[in-house]
């Protein structure tokens, strides 16, 4: 039976073919650094500068790609698929966006965002922040990076779960299923009766919790998934 509702999670994987590098590369690191170091509230007390810098250079090379055959494929399916369709991707560049999907959620945060620690307002936000630029919004000079993370509630959590629990097919694609909460939503689909495939380059940690897993590029699978679906 064909699916209606569909939900899909993406990861890093999604866009390593655009020249983003995936999290937990081959030597276990983000871009050189430990996940520790960059990636946690305590991270961010104790050496603000760093953060901000690490968060800086991935916000300006964002400038030097572009969405890649799955990111459009996605955007395919969004424009023609008539049942709900909800993409909810963990990366946070802006790929998904600019390839054309319309109906996304960023649950770990944009980089293309800042988040005033004083008064609560995110702002898009294209330039640096460790030079400590006042907010828009109240003057204070305490924007952070708007990214999740570790220890840091996702967001959208209450109307990811609401699809999920709508949804007869879970689609993840290029994620390790490592990081919580995103890899318990194919156990939530799976008690919702939807049905689970895994798109992903290499077996994943995920992988024996789908009903049907496809290896290889996400920039080759994914199209033709998405042909699948729309044919
Ligand atoms: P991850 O790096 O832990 O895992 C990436 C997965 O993608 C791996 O399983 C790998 O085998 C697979 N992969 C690599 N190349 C692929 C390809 N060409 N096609 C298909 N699959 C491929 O990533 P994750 O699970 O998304 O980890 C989550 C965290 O990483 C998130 O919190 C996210 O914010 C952060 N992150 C985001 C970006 C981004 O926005 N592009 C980049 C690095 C890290
Ligand atoms: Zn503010």
């Amino acid at each position: 039976m064909k699916p209606r509702n569909i939900v899909i999670l993406t990861g890093a994987g999604v866009s390593a073919e655009s020249g983003v590098p995936t999290f937990r590369g081959p030597d276990g690191l983000w871009e050189g650094h430990h996940i520790e170091a960059v990636a946690t509230p305590q991270a961010f007390r104790r050496d603000p500068l760093l953060v901000q810098r690490f968060y800086d250079a991935r916000r300006a090379a964002l400038g030097k790609v572009v969405p890649n055959a799955a990111h459009l494929a996605l955007a395919r399916l969004d424009a023609e698929w008539r049942g709900e369709l909800l993409l909810v991707t963990q990366n946070v560049d802006d790929l998904h966006e600019r390839g054309g999907s319309q109906r996304l959620l960023h649950m770990h945060g944009e980089l293309q965002r800042a988040l005033c620690t004083a008064c609560g307002t995110a702002p898009a936000w294209t330039g640096a922040l460790s030079d400590d630029p006042p907010c828009p919004r109240c003057g204070a000079a305490r924007l952070r990076p708007d990214i999740v993370w570790f220890g840091e509630m996702p967001y959208h959590m209450d109307e990811i779960e609401m699809a999920i629990g709508r949804c007869d097919l879970f689609v993840s694609i290029g994620t390790s299923g490592a990081v919580y909460p995103a890899a318990g939503f194919v156990t939530q689909a799976q008690r919702a009766g939807a049905r689970t495939l895994e798109i992903n380059l290499d077996p994943s940690a995920g992988t024996p919790l789908f009903d049907e897993a496809r290896h290889g590029p996400a920039g080759t699978q994914v199209p033709k998934w998405v042909d699948e679906m729309l044919g």
